[in-house]
């Protein structure tokens, strides 16, 4: 049995889905989620819901109970991390799984962005628990920069603070067939993946990119760090979030956000998919 955590989430309905499509009976799968109801679709499909909320240990002995193998999602509620993914860690060692998935940050053991201090923790955690592990160490989602392709497209910028470093962004979806592909086949014990796309690419050439299919010039407008940090409260993050996600750009400006291991194309045993096209499905969305 394969067990998800966070399988309502982008990320984890996407693993999901490659999980079946590989070919893994639904009822093998078990959606351990913080919502049952929003898995209704999911129960509906075969696959086992069960309830999961990182904050409650007996919830997650329950879960997890039976799984040979745990894909962790990292949780979205920054700065309560460590001792949430803890709890995971101790439900998947007490249910003695031989296989313990986490989704890191890229360059974890280098970076020294204040976002990758709770993926750090959460590794060392880890490691120290004994459980065989595969650390799956995602770069940037393009859909975080698609997210502002609407305000781009209006403003005619995209706005960040990475300077004109190399990103190695890829998709959510070859995120999650990667991690399906851990999930499925063998030899990934005590594994560190550092998973990007390939070629990287800069913000100057995602907004050339971006100008080029929706015909509507868009420049990249580099800020500072506290520039960023104040954009991103201005458009109604909060501030201490704002703080930290500037700083993770600022850690993308000195490299942070760059891999050449080609370890995601190597799991997928086929190229990343290309800039153009998930600039293409992404303004397709758009409409
Ligand atoms: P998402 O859509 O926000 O999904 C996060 C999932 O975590 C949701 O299913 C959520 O449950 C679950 N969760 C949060 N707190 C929980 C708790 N206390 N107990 C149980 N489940 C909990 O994020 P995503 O796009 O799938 O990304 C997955 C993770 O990657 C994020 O959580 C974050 O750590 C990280 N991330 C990476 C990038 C990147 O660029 N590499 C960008 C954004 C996030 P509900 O469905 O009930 O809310």
């Amino acid at each position: 049995m394969i067990a998800v955590t966070g399988a309502t989430g982008h990320l984890g309905q996407l693993v999901i889905d490659e999980l079946i499509t590989r070919g893994v009976p639904a009822g093998e799968i078990v959606a351990a989620v913080r919502s049952p109801e929003k898995a209704a679709g999911l129960a509906e499909r075969g696959v086992q819901v069960r309830r999961a909320d990182y904050n409650e240990p007996e919830s997650l002995a329950a879960a997890l109970a039976g799984a040979e193998k745990v894909l962790l999602i990292s949780g979205s509620e920054v700065g309560q991390r460590v001792p949430q993914h803890r709890n995971v860690i101790e439900a998947a060692k007490a249910a003695g799984v031989r296989l313990l998935a986490y989704t890191g940050i890229l360059n974890a053991d280098v970076t020294e962005t204040r976002l990758a201090d709770e993926h750090k923790a959460t590794e060392a955690i880890i490691r120290e628990s004994g459980v065989p592990f595969a650390f799956l160490r995602n770069a940037f989602y393009f859909e975080v920069y698609s997210a502002n392709f609407p305000a781009a497209l209006e403003h005619g910028a995209l706005v960040d603070a990475v300077g004109d470093a190399q990103l190695s962004v890829a998709t959510r979806s070859d995120f999650a067939a990667a991690a399906a592909v851990v999930l499925t086949t063998e030899g990934h014990e005590n594994k560190v993946y550092e998973l990007g796309g390939e070629p990287a690419f800069t913000m100057a050439e995602l907004a050339a990119e971006l100008t080029r299919q929706s015909g509507r010039t868009v420049v990249y407008n580099n800020l500072t760090v506290p520039e960023y940090a104040g954009f991103l409260a201005s458009v109604g993050l909060p501030q201490v979030i704002a703080d930290i996600f500037a700083d993770a750009s600022g850690g993308a400006s000195r490299g942070d956000g760059f891999t050449n291991s080609g370890d995601l194309s190597r799991l997928l045993g086929r190229p990343t998919t290309p800039l153009a096209d998930a600039v293409a499905a992404a303004l397709k969305d758009l409409g």
